[in-house]
């Protein structure tokens, strides 16, 4: 298993995660067997949106002697009201949901408390009006969380959030797909129909790029949800590029984004545990993407989508590695030091370019590979 960590924290977190979203209804011996064989492949990130107290109770029992090698996101703002799931910023209502939680874990403590689902400007706003925040604060200032987080689908929202310097940890939704929808970041349910797809106006998001460029360099750790598209890009009638993506190359596109330490993966059964697990340590040529994500119909606008459909390139540049370093450096702002240090760890780096230009001709985006390779080359000086 693959562990990450970020900047503003010192857990180190498994590359694969899980979610417990299909659990519900489930009988407890089947969760357990999920979770255990999870734990036993090394998992152990693992997000509990769901209110549902029968799955709380049962994940309680499958974690009994094994909480401490659980990191766990706790959501602050999804309750159980009248047998219906609600999102809630009712203090009291979140309050006894998260005091819910904890009873059923039979723990004292959550490792992410995770405000949960924020989408809209107005959620943002109630965030804050509603006292949610300030519960958070108060929650982790007395140490039942250690960490605060935040859920959300939509980049303008979340970088917001990211941008208060209150979070360590965000739950943002990442796919191939998703990524490549400029359009609909307040319509959650375009988004998840791929509707810029059916729409023909398919472009590479420039403000989903710069959310996990923004992470990375706040050193705000990324767990990703919807990795598989809600399952949809694993089918050629369901996939919005026409062919099905492989488990392998959707675990592979989110976790080569800036900033993402784990992709949480919804498990219906060992089985779906142990083909993650497989598909995880895919080589790279079985999971490369590039072909598949560049077969499409889209308007180039000249953003990296780091998938090295450019290669070969006759220097041995990594062109979407210098790319994605050169995107983490904000305008105008000193190179940092991480992102210096990462760049000069490449075999070949930017100055190498001859300028042949077959890069570019290759680039389905319209990536401006070679003016990009000068800029990285004056930025970040030779070796
Ligand atoms: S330059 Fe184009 S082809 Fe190369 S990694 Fe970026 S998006 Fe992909
Ligand atoms: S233009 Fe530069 S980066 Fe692109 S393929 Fe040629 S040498 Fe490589």
């Amino acid at each position: 298993m693959d562990y990450r960590t970020y900047a503003r924290g010192t857990e180190k977190i498994s590359a694969l995660g899980m979610g417990g979203e299909h659990w519900v209804g489930m009988p407890d011996g089947d969760v357990a067997d999920i979770i255990h064989a999870a734990m036993g492949a090394g998992v152990n990130i693992l997000d509990l949106f769901m209110p549902q107290p029968d799955v709380r109770s049962a994940i309680g029992r499958a974690l009994k002697g094994r909480r401490s090698r659980m990191y766990i996101q706790g959501h602050l703002g999804a309750t159980f009201q009248n047998g219906q799931y609600e999102k809630t910023r009712n203090i009291a209502q979140s309050k006894t949901a998260f005091d819910d939680l904890l009873a059923r874990l039979d723990t004292d403590y959550i490792d992410f408390g995770m405000i949960h689902f924020v989408d809209t400007e107005a959620e943002l706003a109630d965030v804050f009006a509603s006292g949610t925040m300030e519960m958070a604060r108060t929650l982790k200032k007395s140490g039942v969380i250690n960490r605060l987080g935040f859920s959300s689908h939509n980049p303008v929202i979340a970088s917001k959030l990211v941008a208060t310097g209150e979070f360590d940890l965000m739950m943002f939704s990442i796919n191939a797909a998703w990524d490549m929808d400029s359009t609909h970041y307040e319509d959650l349910d375009a988004v998840i129909e791929f509707k810029a797809f059916t729409e023909g106006n398919v472009s590479v998001s420039g403000a989903r790029a710069a959310l996990y460029a923004q992470c990375a360099n706040a050193g705000v750790g990324i767990t990703v949800m919807k990795a598989l598209g809600a399952g949809r890009l694993l089918h050629d009638a369901t996939s919005p590029f026409g062919k099905a993506m492989t488990v392998g190359q959707c675990l592979r596109y989110a976790l080569e984004r800036p900033g993402v330490v784990s992709n949480l993966i919804g498990y219906r059964s060992v089985d779906e545990v142990n083909q993650a697990v497989q598909a995880q340590t895919e080589s790279a040529e079985k999971s490369d993407y590039s072909a598949l994500i560049t077969s499409g119909r889209f308007t180039a606008n000249g953003l990296c989508m780091y998938c090295n459909h450019c290669l070969p390139c006759p220097s041995m540049i990594d062109i979407a590695a210098v790319n994605k370093y050169l995107d983490l450096v904000p305008a105008g702002a000193p190179v940092p030091a991480t992102v210096a240090a990462h760049y000069r760890a490449l075999e070949h780096t930017a100055d190498e370019c001859v300028i042949c230009g077959s890069c570019q001709e290759k680039c389905p985006f319209g990536v401006p590979v070679m003016r990009k390779m000068a800029e990285a080359a004056v930025l970040f000086g030779s070796r």
